[in-house]
């Protein structure tokens, strides 16, 4: 198997599934107190949910606090919904479905258009009222860099509120500045099934979810598990994002040269070079897939490719439905090797040639 979904999910490193395992909380053990519990057991597991909370902040930036969630969907939801006011909430028109579908959900807003690199521009103007400004980091379909400071100037010159989606950037690149920024673990090499928003200190939020409030503005036990697994998955991250980084630029380069035939869906300079959206004319992506069942891929973005719809973020730049129809997705990282990157070249274009 040739795992090359590396915007869809990520492995999880040895290191956080090793920092996760005393937290699993098996009967008689040490790690399994509610953290939330005040005995000797609950303040350690609640030491453990801090000590991660500081390691995923070392990411972020100064003068805010980190909100753990079950997820970056969650946390953008939290985000949208909570910020007070009436006015519209304007989003660029390759968000994920995560910020569209809770815009859209929420009334009005309208869409900050990409031109056909993928790329927004921050001077054109926002609506009068606009109260929140969502843009994200890095896209997770043709992973296009944003130019995100400008974006929270432009916001806050027109008193509003600045959300990125920093899912696909946290841990790979340095954080945008914003007044709200949603991360999630499984893209940075931590657990599924946890997230956070980070907020600017000042900015309040309505909770969402009522409960307990465990989490100030956020009900739910914390699963030390997860959090502590988020923790040395973002501290390894931080110590590595470097090393990481060179290592995903020698994988683009190498991948480049052996998908020369193909056209690059978005920007080649502004981008997260651990994404290669690529296209052929005439090219069945199903039959690809059904051709290469080793080579784990995806047509367009893991959300969109299980509904059949041509992608937004292909038509936004300006694609043909069938031309999005004719795009595949590599996504590739800190576990991907070369010789993976050519076995799998080997196998999709020889593939792809006899369509
Ligand atoms: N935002 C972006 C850009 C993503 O790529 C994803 C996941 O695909 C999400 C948000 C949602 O993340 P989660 O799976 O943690 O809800």
């Amino acid at each position: 198997m040739i795992y090359l979904d590396y915007q869809a999910t990520t492995p999880l490193a040895p290191e956080a599934r090793e920092a996760m395992l005393p937290w699993l909380g098996g009967p008689g053990e040490a790690g399994l107190g509610n953290p939330h519990s005040p005995h000797r057991l609950g303040r350690s597991a609640k030491a453990a949910v801090e000590h991660a909370r500081d390691q995923v902040a070392a990411l972020l930036p100064d003068g805010g606090r980190v909100v753990f969630t079950g997820s970056a969907c969650e946390a953008i939801n939290l985000a949208m919904r909570g910020v007070p006011g009436e006015g519209p909430v304007a989003h660029s028109a390759i968000e994920h479905p995560a910020v569209r579908d809770t815009a859209r959900a929420l009334g009005a807003c309208y869409e900050l258009p990409v031109n056909a690199e993928g790329l927004t521009d921050p001077a054109m103007p926002l609506a009068p009222g606009t109260r929140l400004v969502a843009v994200m980091q890095v896209n997770n379909e043709i992973g296009t860099i944003q130019p995100s400071a400008r974006w929270h100037a432009a916001a806050r010159g027109a008193g509003a509120l600045f959300l990125s989606d920093a899912v696909q950037a946290f841990g790979k690149l340095p954080v945008a500045e914003a007044d709200l920024i949603a991360v999630s673990a499984h893209k940075l090499y931590g657990p599924k099934g946890i997230g956070a928003l980070w907020v600017r200190d000042g900015v309040q939020l309505a909770p969402q979810i009522t409960g307990g409030l465990q989490e100030g503005i956020r009900s739910g036990t914390l699963s030390p598990a997860l959090c502590a697994g988020f923790g040395a998955a973002a501290q390894l991250a931080r110590e590595r994002m470097a090393a990481d980084a060179a290592h995903v630029e020698t994988l683009w380069l190498r991948a480049r040269e052996l998908f020369a035939g193909w056209q690059l869906n978005g920007s080649a300079s502004e981008r997260w070079q651990g994404n290669l959206n690529l296209r052929r004319d005439g090219l069945d992506v199903a039959r690809l897939m059904s051709d290469c069942p080793q080579v784990m891929f995806s047509a367009g973005s893991a959300c969109a490719s299980g509904s059949g719809a041509p992608s937004h973020v292909l038509r936004a730049i300006g694609l043909s439905d069938r031309q999005a129809k004719n795009s595949i997705r590599l996504g590739f990282g800190r576990y991907t090797t070369v010789d993976e990157i050519e076995e799998a070249a080997a196998m999709l274009n020889a593939a792809a040639d006899a369509q």
